[in-house]
């Protein structure tokens, strides 16, 4: 079988660029693709991503690429002009094409508020296809991901359709969280130069003068996927569609569910770069060391018996840090344990975390703001780690936490659901704790459970090394993708 010509793009590729989840998923898959088949060469990939300010900042070796230079496009209300840049991912063949689009992307943020939004946005879109045509490189698939990228497979239907090097491209939107939609007032489909496509988008929410982004994704791409095959059953329903699962339900045919994988080169405790300390399944001496280092940065006691409780997140209400407020305390009261907090986002949620450090110094460390490093440390240096979410669409700290043998408690949704198993203590299987119902006392009942249970040490470490031996790796779920791929292009 001849490798694939892909093209994937999103708002978000680690290390380049990163709020979450996204990211990595972009480079782990990215790299796997560009690597794959046992036999031959990998498939032919190329990623496209917004050159922000922050990366043309970071002193990152760029290439500008032949025959994509001052490129332009026509908007109906401004002409854009750009210029695609290169590097490879870090330990990859495969190019990254950075969108140079000074008056769209050298901004502090990856994303804005600003009036312009969806027209970045659409212009990272237009730049893939673009390019592609400049360098008379037809794709077998594009992958989009996330609203960002929403508007390309109608673009491709619409704008591109005369061009016959497109005749036989596909489009692939991934749904990485239906939380966020995209959703902007319908004159933007003026801006982003689909006002004569309206037949083509959401009738629905042109009528409540809107347009959604991801909704036109869905509605245009030759198929969807999402991040975990519960979630793809969620998102179908009314309690987690946010308002799409009426339009899911009628795509359910073409919508798959295929978890993330992990990528064990950046997140493996036995040679992870980030850490002091390494360990395996086979040799857990380094994990107590990470732990007692752990504490020291956070200037927190150490002591063996007591477990540190990990939490690495985006602090937004997605993440089910409410149902800390009924819990939390009691525990942080009552027991020798410690609390270790990496966390950023909504305010409330921010000054929650500091209350609880502010009112037990000796037993909560927390660091408000993002850092790579300390994530790997709190996944490293943690007992269990902490992931109630309201939803969860794959998650990966999760996935992390079991390879580091650090247990998640987690609440039994989406990606969650998929990949933690609940821990048996009799016949010592599983791999961490999970409840349903999403409330405080479920939440604190299994805290509870995972604590009677560290009482049991010989039976933690079996706990521990059972997610270890877990395999999320890309090499089980790359060919999920490659299958889809080849069932769209027939190659
Ligand atoms: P989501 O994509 O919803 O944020 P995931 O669990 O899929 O959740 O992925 C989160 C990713 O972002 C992980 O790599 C995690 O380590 C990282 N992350 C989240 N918050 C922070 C932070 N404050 N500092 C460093 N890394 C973070």
């Amino acid at each position: 079988m001849r490798p694939l010509r892909l093209a994937l793009c999103a708002s978000e590729v680690a290390p380049f660029a990163k709020t979450g989840g996204l990211a990595d998923v972009l480079l782990g898959l990215g790299r796997w693709l560009g690597r794959e088949a046992p036999q031959g060469p990998g498939h032919d990939v190329r990623i496209f991503l917004p050159l922000y300010r922050k990366i043309a900042a970071s002193g990152l070796a760029t290439q500008p690429l032949a025959g994509a230079q001052d490129l332009e496009v026509r908007f109906p209300q401004r002409t854009i002009r750009f210029s695609i840049r290169t590097a490879p991912l870090p330990q990859s063949e495969v190019l990254v094409h950075f969108v140079d689009c000074k008056e769209l992307f050298d901004r502090d943020g990856i994303y804005t508020e600003d009036g312009d939004e969806p027209l970045r946005f659409a212009l990272l879109s237009r730049a893939v296809l673009e390019t592609c045509q400049r360098l008379r490189w037809a794709p077998d698939v594009v992958h989009c991901n996330d609203w960002h990228t929403g508007l390309l497979p109608l673009y491709l239907r619409t704008l591109y359709a005369w061009d016959r090097m497109f005749a036989a491209t596909k489009s692939v939107l991934t749904i990485h969280n239906i939380g966020y939609q995209g959703l902007f007032d319908q004159s933007t489909l003026d801006v982003v130069g689909l006002g004569d496509q309206r037949a083509h988008v959401h009738h629905g929410d042109l009528r409540d003068g809107k347009l959604s982004f991801l909704k036109t994704g869905v509605l245009h791409a030759h198929r969807v996927t999402t991040v975990s095959k519960t979630y793809a059953r969620e998102i179908q329903t009314a309690e987690h569609g946010m308002g799409m699962d009426e339009l899911l339900r009628g795509r359910s045919g073409d919508l798959v569910g295929i978890v993330n994988g992990v990528d064990y080169g950046e997140w493996n405790p036995a040679a992870d770069p980030r850490i002091p300390h390494h360990y395996s399944a086979a040799d857990l001496g380094g994990k107590a060391k990470m732990k007692a280092a752990m504490l020291q940065r956070f200037q927190l006691p150490h002591d063996p018996r007591a477990p540190v409780f990990g939490v690495v997140s985006r602090l937004t209400a997605q993440k089910g840090f409410e149902l800390f407020a009924d819990s939390i305390p009691v525990f942080l009261q009552r027991e020798d344990m410690r609390l270790c907090v990496l966390g950023s986002g909504e305010d409330k949620h921010e000054k929650y975390f500091q209350w609880l450090r502010d009112t037990w110094p000796r037993k909560v460390g927390l660091y408000r703001g993002f850092q790579e490093d300390l994530a790997h440390w709190i996944e490293a240096g943690s007992d269990v780690f902490l992931m109630p979410s309201r939803f969860e669409p794959c998650g990966l700290n999760q996935m992390y936490s079991l390879r580091y043998g650090t247990p998640p408690i987690v609440r039994r949704t989406g990606g969650l659901a998929d990949t933690v198993e609940p821990w048996d203590p009799a016949s010592r299987t599983g791999t961490g704790f999970l409840f349903d119902e999403y409330s405080s006392q479920a939440l604190a009942g299994t805290i509870d459970w995972a604590l009677r249970n560290w009482r049991d040490q010989k039976g933690w470490q079996q706990l521990m090394k059972n997610g270890m031996q877990k395999d999320f790796s890309w090499d089980r779920q790359g060919p999920e993708y490659v299958a889809l791929y080849r069932s769209l292009t027939g190659a």
